[in-house]
């Protein structure tokens, strides 16, 4: 009987799971401007129910798009009808997942033993929710003098959004802000957001880059920004983006919170239909999850850098998205970009793109960094990580920390100019 009710419950385990089976990422690629436009035009295709990964750029960039099952026929017949080129980049995204999945099952047995050897968080594999907020506890445990957790407001589901407070003592110290996963499927951020606390945890004292940041400075490290989403992408949809929050008249769940800031809301580049991904939100700052940074960002009123990590694409990228006018400092901001994504660049090889958001992805109205620098926060930037579309979403456990490692680099190239450039 035991095993019976045990069946049962892992029967309704897997059927309430968003499964993808047979779903397939397919690479579009436009020859000129009017292809691009062609391509554009499928974004308002909502019964198609297309999921963009890498949305419409530029000729020179391919878009990447999650094309579920029952779309497939129609989307290719679309495809071929239009002439427009495209490759099956992933063949089935359940099977990929799963096998992503199965070399996290590998590590299984030797993170047990690493549990009994003491108290080590495996930072290569990919963690759930309680689990990160277990570790942001055992850090400020293992730290009290470095860190401690600030809770600065609640999901709207109720769960706390938790910040960790790097300090060596002051009183509202000039700052740095990073931010992971508040798009909740970006996994490979929140894992690399968990590995910068500890980095930073353990590098104070000893490298002296950090070190003298520290001691001028505080760092504030949002790990699960979007804590309601990454729970969905955990318990029934891997691919969930957005908020949680019904949306009032619409079966549709949600809200892009990187559309939501009051910065150019409502422009362009952002969707006003609740079914779509980037979907803005009634009013700016309707989100519990943005409103929080907001309320804690102007009371702070210190923030000297903004830095708000997504995946994937590998780019850096400052303000603006809402419009094409460039903003004062952009010379000092492109200079930096260069120089962080070298220096990233040198321990692996990996490439990134640069420069404002508008002209290096597309046109986003209602972007956190825009939001950010309006507030006068000079040093505002996003980062897309890895990859640039072979796994996407699902970027395999074994990349997590190369990607933060990469990432750091670049990191600590703009708190270390930031340090040095008081304003
Ligand atoms: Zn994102």
């Amino acid at each position: 009987m035991r095993g019976l009710i045990a069946l049962a419950v892992l029967f309704v385990a897997v059927v309430a799971k968003e499964t993808f089976e047979g779903h397939q990422v397919l690479r579009i690629t436009a020859k000129d401007e009017a292809q691009l436009a062609l391509i554009k035009d499928m974004e308002e295709m909502v019964h198609l129910q297309l999921d963009f990964w890498r949305g419409v750029t530029d000729v020179a960039t391919p878009v990447d798009v999650r094309v579920p099952f029952h779309s497939l026929q129609s989307v290719k017949r679309h495809l071929e009808s239009l002439e427009l080129e495209y490759l099956v980049m992933i063949q089935d995204l359940q099977v990929q997942k799963l096998q992503t999945e199965l070399r996290i099952l590998g590590f299984r047995g030797f993170r047990i033993l690493m549990e009994i050897r003491g108290p080590n968080f495996d930072f290569s594999r990919y963690h759930t929710i309680s689990e990160i907020y277990s570790f942001q506890d055992m850090l400020v445990a293992e730290n009290p003098n470095l860190v401690s957790k600030i809770v600065i407001g609640q999901s709207y589901q109720g769960r706390p959004l938790n910040v960790l407070k790097f300090s060596t003592g002051g009183t509202n110290r000039p700052a740095i802000w990073i931010d992971t996963g508040i798009h909740s499927r970006e996994w490979v951020t929140q894992a690399s957001g968990t590995w910068f606390a500890k980095k930073i945890a353990s590098d104070y004292g000893r490298d002296s880059a950090l070190t003298a940041i520290l001691d001028k400075m505080d760092i504030f490290v949002e790990i699960v920004t979007n804590p309601d989403g990454f729970y969905f992408t955990h318990n029934s949809n891997r691919m969930w983006r957005k908020t949680r929050k019904p949306n009032p008249g619409s079966s549709c769940v949600g809200v892009d919170p990187n559309r939501n800031w009051d910065a150019g809301f409502g422009g362009a580049g952002a969707s006003g239909n609740p079914c779509s991904e980037t979907y803005r939100g009634e009013k700016a700052h309707s989100e519990p999850e943005v409103k929080s940074i907001v309320d804690f960002v102007k009371s702070h009123g210190n923030f000297k850098a903004f830095v708000s990590i997504h995946s994937y694409s590998q780019m850096l990228l400052y303000p603006y998205g809402y419009t094409t006018t460039p903003v004062k400092d952009q010379a000092e901001l492109h200079n930096l970009a260069n120089k962080a994504i070298t220096d990233l660049a040198s321990l692996y090889g990996t490439r990134y793109r640069y420069g404002s958001i508008i002209n290096t992805i597309y046109q986003a109205s209602g972007g956190t960094i825009d939001w950010t620098y309006n507030q006068g926060i000079k040093y505002s930037y996003t980062f897309e990580l890895r990859d640039t579309g072979r796994y996407g979403f699902i970027l395999p456990a074994n990349q997590i920390i190369p990607t933060a490692q990469e990432t750091w680099l670049a990191l600590m190239a703009i708190m270390d100019h930031t340090f040095k450039n008081p304003y």
